[in-house]
């Protein structure tokens, strides 16, 4: 007997008929998977309403014909350079008209980059990725960052950077030195991008994922949710990541950290809006899953403040990555002691970094 004893089933006539099921999936008929760069915003919008258990469901199943249930990417995240961005991204207290007391610092030195890579390969991670708080970099910074990418590769890790915008030319410096991932963050729909940033637009940023993947780097790009936006604008976020050519290798989902003295955190601070409700974040987990089968989704900020059933819950739904340590870029993670326990207790292990970089590293 269970130890929850004798559960009553409902009679059949106690059953709500649950709405109509007829959405689309990423799965044919035989459980194939199917990668689809067609969706429309109609049939996203279908995912999301979906009955909660339907959803997840769906997304496991996904999950499970793509990936292998169970495992889950380390990833660290280092701030190279701190402060000071002159763009005006409404959640970032790094960007310099932010008031959040945060002080602006130089770009780091390559030894120290390097040091901070091998603690996070000694803790588990599989890939290191290193941010600068730039509009975009300066010619005068891509030898030091050259030499970042070469040293964590020659460490066996993945490399991942983050720079703001990049041309063609520096697209391709980036590729011959080996990187990776290059994250650039779509942020939210097209409709609600302009309500939190005004510096640079929707399409810079779809034109700086185009030179990252016509120059062979891997695409990292996902987006925050919990910045005040619709049920629309997060289908219009989702739509715009599944319709691009190819999608993200690496989709981050972050919930916003609204951080006072920033634009959002002061604007949503002590009202409903300060947090997202933790279904609908599982939700735009499950839809982006099922939309991106073979990407990995990764659970990113504002995972501090997620309670760990709502964070099983994620990864039942299909996110296989995380952040690991202490400290994302410049706010709180849940930490290496917290990820160890939610690990143990929900039976999860860490994903091995990809066969296909060791091949890279023995070709060199
Ligand atoms: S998100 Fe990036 S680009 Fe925007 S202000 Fe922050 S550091 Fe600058």
């Amino acid at each position: 007997m269970s130890d929850y004893g004798t559960v009553k089933p409902f009679a059949s006539s106690e059953v709500e008929k649950r709405p109509d099921q007829n959405v689309s999936t990423s799965l044919d008929t035989n459980g194939e998977n199917i990668v689809r760069n067609d969706w429309t915003r109609e049939e996203i919008a279908a995912l999301f309403d979906q009955p909660f258990d339907d959803l997840v469901f769906q997304a496991a199943t996904v999950h499970r014909a793509n990936h292998k249930a169970g495992e889950v990417q380390l990833s660290t995240l280092l701030s190279i350079k701190t402060g000071g961005c002159p763009e005006d991204c409404g959640y970032c207290n790094q960007s310099a008209g932010a008031k959040s007391g945060l002080k602006a610092e130089k770009l780091l030195d390559v030894r120290t980059v390097l040091q901070s890579a091998a603690q996070a390969k000694d803790r588990g991670s599989s890939r290191f990725c290193m941010g600068a708080a730039w509009r975009n970099p300066k010619n005068r910074d891509m030898p030091a960052i050259i030499e970042m990418i070469k040293g964590v590769r020659q460490m066996g890790m993945e490399t991942c950077m983050t720079l703001g915008m990049l041309t063609k030319e520096q697209s391709e410096m980036l590729s011959e030195a080996g990187l990776d991932y290059y994250n650039h963050n779509i942020d939210t729909s097209p409709e609600h991008y302009e309500k939190v940033i005004t510096t640079r637009t929707f399409g810079d940023r779809l034109e700086t994922l185009e030179n990252v993947r016509n120059s062979g780097i891997n695409v990292c790009s996902g987006g925050i949710v919990g910045m005040g936006e619709t049920r629309e604008d997060r289908v219009g976020f989702v739509h715009a990541l599944a319709t691009l050519p190819r999608h993200p290798e690496s989709v981050p989902v972050n919930a916003l950290v609204p951080v006072k003295g920033t634009v959002l955190g002061d604007m949503l601070a002590d009202t409903p809006l300060a947090k997202i409700d933790d279904i609908e974040f599982v939700r735009t987990i499950a839809v982006a899953r099922i939309t991106m089968p073979a990407s990995m989704v990764r659970l990113s900020a504002g995972r501090e403040s997620m309670s760990e059933s709502t964070q099983a819950l994620c990864f039942l739904a299909g996110a296989n990555s995380i952040f690991t340590g202490d400290k994302l870029l410049t706010t709180g993670n849940a930490g290496d002691d917290a990820d160890e326990t939610l690990f143990a207790k929900l039976g999860l292990v860490p994903m091995a970094a990809e066969q296909r970089d060791c091949a890279l590293e023995a070709a060199e």
